[in-house]
């Protein structure tokens, strides 16, 4: 069975779309605001900080430290049974902004706040690949 069927499948949208696009290229894309230069996700239509409508695309370092963390140990829905126990995290992004996603690659005893991780990407369909994160190994 597809090891993603049952799961909850992003939707991208006109604003979103650059961004799935990226995750579909192994680039992290965030929105970079060129009127005051700061970073924001997730994709809206204006600045979060000033309230600009010109935002480009500008791809992130994929390198971040984990903020804060949850262990999933019971699946909300039948499409994760597979998963669990997984990790569910607010991720730092070196950029600024913060999103949340899954900390993969050890184990969820071994994820702690102020970690530093990097992104990985982790292909659904053909349309989907979702940005998720590792420790980053000392040496790497
Ligand atoms: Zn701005």
């Amino acid at each position: 069975m597809d090891a993603h069927a049952g799961k909850h499948f992003p939707r991208p949208t006109p604003v979103s779309r650059p961004y799935w696009e990226g995750c579909r290229e192994g680039r992290l894309l965030l929105q970079l605001c060129t009127g005051c230069n700061r970073h924001q996700f997730y994709p809206r239509i204006l600045c979060s900080h000033c309230g600009a409508s010109t935002l480009a695309w500008a791809q992130a370092s994929g390198h971040g430290t984990v903020q804060s963390y949850t262990v999933v140990r019971r699946p909300v829905s039948p499409g994760y049974a597979a998963d669990t126990p997984y990790v569910i995290a607010l991720i730092a992004l070196a950029e600024g902004p913060v999103m949340m996603s899954n900390v993969v690659g050890c184990a969820p005893e071994d994820v702690s706040v102020g970690m530093p991780v990097e992104v990985l990407f982790e292909t659904w369909s053909g349309e989907i690949t979702v940005p998720k994160f590792r420790p980053v190994t000392a040496g790497a």
